[in-house]
């Protein structure tokens, strides 16, 4: 956390510690308290085993989808969690249960959604897509869900824990779905990824759209991990068409815990029609008794969920609104071109080759010096371990079925069923500056 953080947490803890003593004057029980010696042992170890991680932080980490949380989306954090407020009811917090509205309309609005919606934080993307798929499912019973082979291995998981019949659709070489190869008439609702997990792919919105309105079948938008570079959609850097047809969708999935600069524990999920709150209905005797206000609780899956989530977001969307020009924009903008940066560098090097274009800012990557697939994914490993083990640069690793793989890139034969590539994953602003440096220290372990 810099000074600044620090300083802005520590005056806000003091300040709510006058709220607290604002009660009366108590004590905590002796049962609770810790000498110390202990205390400072037991931290010690702490930081000792949490140096175990891979620098999350810093700009040589580019491998999974991992963002540090802003430094005052913690000190906001930390702040409610204090208090531990709970947002399954109002009772439970009654500030942080009203930062959740108005996060939520925040992101409908966003989104391009009205007035009336619903939705609200879950605990992860994970949670906000089952329950997507659960109104799904609730909405045509009989019906199937479809998605794409590029979605998020959590649909299809998903369907079998909803035990609704889940069907992949195909893709064609460019992209777009192949729709002719799926019957619509069985089909209740289609999942569209905007912003897939393996490359950051952004699926054909524009071309799925007309074709579900024409068969009545509803749209799912899993924007787990794209949503927020809606923020771009008209900046004229990436293509915004899909992007802006988001409010067409009949639920949005978004991960604030992904881009959204917040500590995981931060998903979302917005339904277009409120009525589907019917399916949630339900009648607890113990948990309602103060408010005739809509309850967090009665549309949500979950039932604790932590007021400091709903905080967080709330400070952090104070402080950097959703727009292009101000707050989410310019970061998104930067972690862009960090990617667009490696791509056009790696198009110079003798070392590497770009497995495609990025279209946000993932990008995959292969050493070039191999004839064959096999070969491709031997020193596409060699390279990830070399780089965790000087500690110089720290990627990930991404697996593509061969036949995909040779489409784009013919020149190497096909001797495995995989092709196992690298891939980084560009969520920090500062990466843009970085990637320099990061292609030689790559290009130096290779
Ligand atoms: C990350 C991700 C998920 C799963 O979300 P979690 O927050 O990890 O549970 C689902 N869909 C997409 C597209 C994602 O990127």
């Amino acid at each position: 956390m810099d000074e600044n953080a620090q300083k802005t947490l520590d005056r806000a803890l003091e300040q709510l510690s006058e709220w607290k003593a604002s009660f009366g004057e108590w004590e905590q029980d002796d049962s609770l308290s810790v000498s110390e010696k202990k205390e400072q042992e037991v931290f010690a170890r702490l930081v000792q085993r949490l140096k175990c991680n891979f620098p999350f932080h810093h700009p040589v980490y580019a491998g999974q989808m991992l963002k540090p949380p802003h430094p005052l989306t913690w000190a906001a954090y930390a702040m409610a969690m204090s208090i531990n407020p709970n947002n399954h009811a109002l009772d439970g917090g009654p500030p942080s249960s009203e930062m959740e509205k108005e996060v939520l309309a925040d992101l409908a609005h966003f989104f391009g959604y009205g007035e009336e919606f619903l939705g609200h934080l879950t605990a992860s993307g994970t949670i906000a897509n089952l329950e997507a798929l659960w109104v799904a499912r609730e909405s045509h019973p009989d019906k199937k869900i479809a998605f794409s082979e590029n979605s998020h291995y959590t649909h299809h998981r998903m369907c079998g824990v909803l035990r609704v019949e889940g069907i992949k659709v195909p893709l064609k070489d460019d992209g777009s779905f192949d729709l002719d190869a799926t019957d619509p008439q069985e089909m209740g609702t289609i999942v569209v990824t905007l912003g897939t997990t393996g490359l950051g792919e952004v699926e054909p919105l524009d071309q799925i759209l007309p074709w579900a309105k024409k068969h009545g079948i509803r749209i799912h938008i899993d924007a787990a991990y794209g949503g927020f570079f809606r923020t771009l959609k008209d900046s004229g850097i990436i293509d915004g068409t899909c992007w802006k047809l988001m409010e067409e969708a009949d639920s949005i999935v978004v991960d604030p815990h992904k881009h959204g600069l917040q500590p995981y524990g931060c998903g979302c999920v917005l339904f277009k029609d409120p009525t589907v709150g019917k399916f949630y209905k339900h009648d607890s005797p113990y948990t309602y008794f103060t408010s005739e206000d809509l309850h967090l609780g009665e549309i949500s899956l979950e039932c604790s969920r932590a007021g400091a989530a709903a905080v967080a977001l709330w400070a952090t969307l104070q402080l950097f609104p959703l727009e292009e020009e101000e707050g989410f924009g310019p970061v998104l903008k930067k972690c862009l071109q960090a990617a667009q940066n490696m791509y056009e560098l790696i198009s110079t090097s003798e070392k590497l080759k770009a497995y495609k274009k990025p279209e946000l800012d993932i990008l995959g990557y292969f050493p070039a010096e191999a004839e064959t697939t096999s070969e491709i994914s031997e020193k596409s490993k060699a390279v990830f371990d070399a780089g965790m083990r000087e500690q110089s640069f720290y990627l990930s690793l991404y697996k593509i079925p061969a036949g995909t793989f040779t489409q784009l890139h013919p020149e190497y034969n096909v001797d495995s069923d995989q092709v196992t590539i690298l891939r980084s994953v560009f969520m920090k602003p500062e990466q843009k500056a970085f990637v320099k440096e990061l292609l030689q220290r790559i290009e130096k372990a290779i």
